[in-house]
């Protein structure tokens, strides 16, 4: 196939230069990932590109990772002009590297970078480069079940400028850090509402994957943590929007005995999952298009995007009608809720000893079997070779 033809300046892989380390790096154990989260260390090679206004994007490199070069007046310091992505490489029972969904992080990355007026980039092309990237750094792939090489994408604003304006250079890079389990276990978190600060609001940034949505929140989360409890529950008002930085989800018992799989609708308070995303469509497949492992094909699933409240949900529990509660995204995949904290008030939900509730165990393993390429699923999985 002839590759593309680019105008000159366009974010193009078929102009990739690889400078290939020197000296690599020692992979962490697995025992060393198993502390839970991200590594500290960083795969041996990253992406970098930048952009100006008049050369547009440069040729990309794959490159040693290693410190950045910018200005100290660049605009993204004081104005926060930055996006960023979060995506996982899973390694395959074949020794590929799998990305899961990648062309949803694209245009979401495209799209949180534009909110901020950062210069376009080419998002196919992005992907291009990232799959060469996981190929040369596949040592760094660790295979084990919930283990992944995480990618960050990153874009930011590096117009050496005091005044508020609009960024006309950027540098864009991608580096990569294997991960284990997030969690060191599938014990249910506790949540803390914050009643006296919101996330995200009708007419914010709420959507997009952009610094201004994150650092503002550490001084809750830190909060929560003294408090005893794993993360924030962000609430607007009484309505539930996200935990942490994890979509939520609420399984409802219907009066005809079938279960409602229920998350808040992308009003531009919610950030678009695609973990979220994932588990809607896994849960309209249930059962005529695949059956989910562990859940009969008696039971139906009716995922929905509905308006959730917490005087709703304390309703619900009252009458019964909660199966269980549970976050997801990137980093955790699924993880369940057991106890929120709203104002006096401790809520506690369903819980399933240290496991998961029957929905989302079921989701989680089959979307972990997707991701892992122990189960085919449409064209989730796009293999890095
Ligand atoms: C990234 C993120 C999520 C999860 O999105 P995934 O695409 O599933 O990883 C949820 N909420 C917030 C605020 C996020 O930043």
């Amino acid at each position: 196939m002839q590759p593309t033809p680019s105008l000159p300046g366009e974010l193009d892989a078929s102009r990739v230069i690889v400078t290939l380390a020197t000296e690599l790096k020692t992979v962490p154990s697995l025992e060393e990932l198993a502390s839970g989260g991200f590594s500290q260390v960083m795969t041996d090679h990253m992406i970098l590109v930048s952009y100006d206004p008049v050369h547009g994007w440069s040729a990309p490199e794959i490159k040693p990772y290693g410190p950045l070069s910018m200005m100290p007046a660049s605009a993204c310091f004081p104005y926060a002009i930055n996006a960023f992505e979060g995506m996982k490489a899973y390694m395959g029972p074949d020794g590929i590297p799998r990305l899961f969904r990648p062309e949803k992080n694209m245009a979401r990355f495209a799209r949180s970078a534009a909110r901020v007026a950062l210069p376009a980039f080419n998002p196919t092309e992005l992907l291009k480069i990232i799959r060469q990237l996981v190929t040369i750094d596949k040592r760094w792939v660790p295979a084990a079940k919930g283990h992944s090489l995480y990618i960050r994408p990153m874009i930011i604003g590096t117009r050496s400028s005091l005044n508020l304006s609009i960024s006309d250079s950027a540098l864009l890079w991608v580096m990569c850090a294997p991960s284990g389990p997030y969690f060191r276990n599938t014990r249910p978190l506790s949540l803390f509402a914050a009643t006296d600060a919101v996330r995200a609001w009708p007419g914010g940034t709420g959507e997009h994957k952009i610094a201004t949505n994150y650092g503002p929140t550490l001084t809750h989360h830190q909060r929560a943590q003294a408090a005893n409890h794993d993360m924030n529950l962000w609430l607007l008002g009484d309505k539930i929007t996200e935990a942490g930085i994890m979509n939520f989800f609420v399984v409802l018992r219907r009066d005809d005995g079938d279960l409602d799989v229920l998350t808040p609708p992308l009003d531009g308070t919610i950030l678009p999952g695609i973990t979220r995303e994932s588990i809607l469509a896994l849960a309209a497949a249930h059962p005529s298009r695949m059956i989910l492992p562990g859940l009969s094909e008696e039971t139906r699933l009716h995922p929905a995007e509905r308006e959730l409240t917490m005087p709703d949900l304390e309703t619900w529990l009252a009458d019964g009608n909660v199966v269980e509660v549970f976050v997801v995204g990137t980093a955790v995949v699924v993880s369940s809720i057991g106890h929120i904290a709203w104002g006096a008030k401790e809520i506690v939900l369903p819980q399933y000893g240290d496991a998961l509730g029957p929905v989302s165990k079921a989701l989680r393993e089959r979307i972990l079997d997707i991701q892992e390429g122990e189960f085919e699923w449409e064209d989730w999985c796009v293999p890095c070779v």
